[in-house]
């Protein structure tokens, strides 16, 4: 066998990995100059093996046969943001709050929300009552100001024979200045929002800079709002929303009617609806808008509801369903802030030109709604509007990413919010097929974030970064899964959209680390863990998406990302200098998900639960009405299923509607786990492989309030449904998952989703898990670790 020689020395660092693990020394070796922790966001033990063993990972295998490589036990259950929480923190759910995706409230029966953070409200800058009493008392302050200064002009310049004129000047002068002062003041918010996060505990980078390593993260997770510390530069990753205040929200403009239906996980279609010069016209919707009253949010949310109303008694109407649904998809982002966005196709040239529009009227809903015909535009704002100021044009060509587009969301005068984004067009219109455009999930501008949205600590780092590494995303999921999921974009621009991001990560990385000073680095990168959820039908000829000709062509994407992520660690090494400790880790792993499992529907058809799931068939119908579990009869319901693997015990003083009283508790668990661990596919398969018991697995101040009673580790190839995310159910129990999001770990037995890790320092790796990467960095440095940490330190004593 002739192999060439960096493979060769690739396959022999496996092999003598494989046979013992790392060396381990006498005495603890003298603290490194410099430490870097590369995150790889969903790295495949197994995958991540026979890249390594095909010598396609020549840096990864140079770096293990420095240090040592093995698989790192992941979280339970196996989710990015409760891995990421916990090896951030070193700490379990109990203590760091984050146990899935999804948390529930047990005070308010369906009450699900997104576990990471929590919305609030506060006063403005202004204070309580900020339009009425400080503006009011400043007003009157500007009248005296201008009053008493045209006085001593006047009697400066000894006009004392005209004492009338003096007097209106005076008055006009106060009155001018009071009411300008007043318009100013009243743009001021009265209530601004703010995000806090549900993560506790303090992770290591805050601990390392606080004990005087200069540190640096760049797309921390779940760290949104940014962590605080001394010695910390952090911009934050995994958890960052978009600047709709969502995780990722997209839009696709077509002029397909069939296309117009609410997409499955949450984003905007509209139809366009070009007049004869071949122009249409849209927006972009951007963030809540903070300056509306009380009654303006009120006035809106009741034309929403007409809206809605008109648009549902025309459903089953296709002639003039398009119509209404557009204006009720508008009427219900009125209250955000947007733009215009002016659409002008050519379809023989096969580009369009936009034009983003600022400023200008919100949407003006022209109702009552006409009944019939197809779109007129009346419901949108005309482009002949002269406060709209449009933005220089912007050629489009088919089947490529736009440069980044920038949206300024201007609420009034004072308050506007500058955001980013990016145009896929994937047909101008030609050869019959429909005219066809989409957009990215709209990022915060890194340049100019406003000062709420705490993206980066010190404030200065964002931007910092963008003046080395250019504009780049801020959203902390920026991957196109959920557009792929839902069917509204091509297998074609999502990876292309990867690889671009995965660049501009690059970029970003590269300018960190020219940063001063540093002593640690942490980094986090995505694009395998996304590539994998979207692009697992194309190796796995058994997925139910699965399609050979697409296979061909996409099957080698997951493998890509792994070997771009060797050239990263090569960015790496020659940034911190060889003499760098260097440890990557993953979070876990990734199994096909083939199957989807309703546990709401189990637990129905095994009798701890009952009453139904009412038509809440999709995750979108689910999310809009904000109503979960609605169906379900309290008083006679031992168990219900939310998020990614969880099952909670109604259970009688905890939950606002409890039915099982707590003695019987332990009984209920224990039959719930051994039904689950009995069920069984239509071909007979095993589809649990071990049910956990909640109290086993997480201790901590959070645990009795908000941790699962039991987590489902399911066999390779099923996953909870995505119903059953948001408490929902479907026809059967087990049913073929019918969507493009493929691949996947949550809720998948920890054991079969190991993560890896691989050090250029030897570390003993026995029983190595996720929470003892901090306490293993500490170790290298000599900080000492805090109390209550629950992982340990890898470096050999
Ligand atoms: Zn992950």
């Amino acid at each position: 066998m002739n192999l060439p020689p960096r493979r060769c020395g690739a396959l022999l660092a496996l092999l003598l990995l494989a046979a013992s693990p790392c060396p381990a020394q006498d005495r603890p070796a003298p603290p490194p100059k410099r430490v870097v922790v590369l995150g790889i966001d969903g790295a495949d033990a197994a995958i991540f093996e026979r890249l390594m063993k095909e010598g396609r990972l020549p840096r990864f295998a140079a770096l293990a046969k420095k240090g040592c490589y093995g698989r790192l036990a992941t979280t339970n259950p196996a989710q990015s943001p409760v891995s990421w929480a916990a090896a951030a923190t070193s700490t379990n759910s109990g203590k760091n709050g984050i146990y899935d995706f999804i948390r529930r409230d047990p005070d308010v029966p369906g009450r699900l929300d997104l576990a990471l953070g929590s919305r609030n409200e506060v006063d403005g800058p202004l204070g309580p009552g900020g339009r009425v009493g400080f503006p009011a008392l400043a007003a009157l302050a500007a009248g005296l100001v201008a009053w008493g200064l045209v006085a001593l002009c006047l009697r400066l310049f000894r006009r004392k024979s005209s004492a009338a004129p003096a007097v209106v000047a005076g008055l006009l002068a106060a009155g001018g200045a009071a009411a300008w002062t007043h318009r100013v003041l009243s743009w001021v918010p009265e209530r601004i929002p703010k995000a806090s996060s549900n993560r506790l505990g303090v992770p290591f980078w805050s601990v390392l800079g606080e004990a005087g390593v200069d540190s640096i993260a760049v797309e921390a997770p779940v760290s949104f709002p940014a962590d605080r510390a001394r010695n910390l530069r952090l911009l934050t990753g995994l958890g960052t929303p978009d600047v709709q205040a969502f995780w990722g929200f997209y839009s696709v403009f077509t002029e397909d009617p069939k296309e117009v239906v609410e997409p499955e996980t949450g984003g905007f279609v509209d139809a366009l609806v070009f007049d004869a010069s071949g122009t249409a016209l849209s927006r972009v919707y951007g963030p809540p808008d903070i300056t509306l009253s009380a009654e303006e949010k009120a006035a809106l949310e009741r034309e929403e509801a007409l809206a809605r109303a008109v648009w549902e008694q025309k459903i089953g109407v296709p002639t003039s369903k398009r119509f209404e649904e557009r204006v009720w998809q508008h009427a219900r982002r009125a209250s955000q802030a947007s733009c215009v966005l002016e659409v002008r196709r050519d379809a023989a040239a096969r580009t369009a030109t936009i034009r983003v529009g600022s400023g200008g009227p919100r949407p003006v809903l022209d109702l009552p709604l006409p009944r019939t015909g197809p779109g007129s535009a009346a419901a949108l704002p005309g482009p002949g509007d002269p406060a709209v100021r449009w933005g220089e044009p912007l050629v489009l060509k088919e089947r490529a990413w736009s440069p980044y587009v920038e949206f300024s969301f201007e609420m009034n005068p004072l308050v506007r919010v500058k955001g980013i984004g990016r145009f896929w067009l994937e047909s101008a219109g030609a050869d019959g097929k429909p005219f066809r455009l989409a957009l990215a999930p709209v990022s915060f501008d890194p340049r100019d974030v406003p000062s709420i949205v705490e993206v980066s600590w010190p404030a200065s780092f964002a931007p910092s970064l963008a003046s080395k590494a250019g504009v780049y995303n801020l959203v902390g999921w920026p991957c196109l899964t959920n557009p792929v999921k839902d069917g509204m974009l091509s297998d074609e621009a999502f990876i292309a959209h990867a690889r671009d991001l995965l660049a501009e990560r690059r970029r970003k990385l590269k300018a960190a680390m020219e940063q001063p000073g540093w002593r640690f680095l942490f980094v986090m990168f995505s694009e395998v863990d996304r590539v994998q959820h979207a692009f697992w039908r194309h190796v796995d000829p058994k997925s139910p998406t699965h399609d050979p000709a697409a296979a061909k062509v996409y099957g080698p994407c997951i493998d890509e990302m792994y070997v771009a992520m060797d050239e990263v660690l090569g960015d790496i090494t020659a940034a911190a200098g060889e003499d760098a400790a260097v440890i990557v880790m993953s979070d876990h792993g990734f199994a096909p998900y083939r199957r989807g499992v309703h546990l709401n529907n189990f637990l129905q058809d095994a009798g701890f639960q009952s009453g139904g799931f009412g038509d809440s068939r999709s995750v979108n119908q689910l999310a809009s009405r904000r109503n979960f579990l609605s169906g379900l009869a309290w008083d006679t319901t031992q168990a219900y299923a939310a998020g990614l693997g969880g099952i909670y015990v109604n259970l009688k003083g905890r939950e606002a509607k409890g039915s099982v009283d707590p003695k019987d508790y332990d009984a209920v668990c224990a039959r719930i786990r051994t039904a689950l661990l009995a069920l069984r596919d239509a071909d007979g398969s095993k589809v649990v492989r071990e049910v956990y018991l909640g109290k086993d697995l997480y201790s901590g101040p959070t645990a009795a309030r908000f941790a699962p009673d039991l987590v489902v580790g399911f066999e390779s190839g099923y996953r909870v449904s995505w119903q059953t995310t948001l408490g929902g159910g479907g026809d059967r129990v087990i049913q073929d998952n019918p969507f493009r999001w493929s691949g996947d770990h949550c809720s998948v037995d920890p054991s079969l989703v190991p993560g890896i890790l691989v050090s250029g320092v030897p570390l003993r790796l026995e029983g190595a898990g996720v929470m003892d990467v901090a306490p293993t960095v500490l170790d290298l440095f000599g900080v000492p670790r805090p109390a209550g940490w629950d992982g340990k330190s890898l470096v050999p004593r």
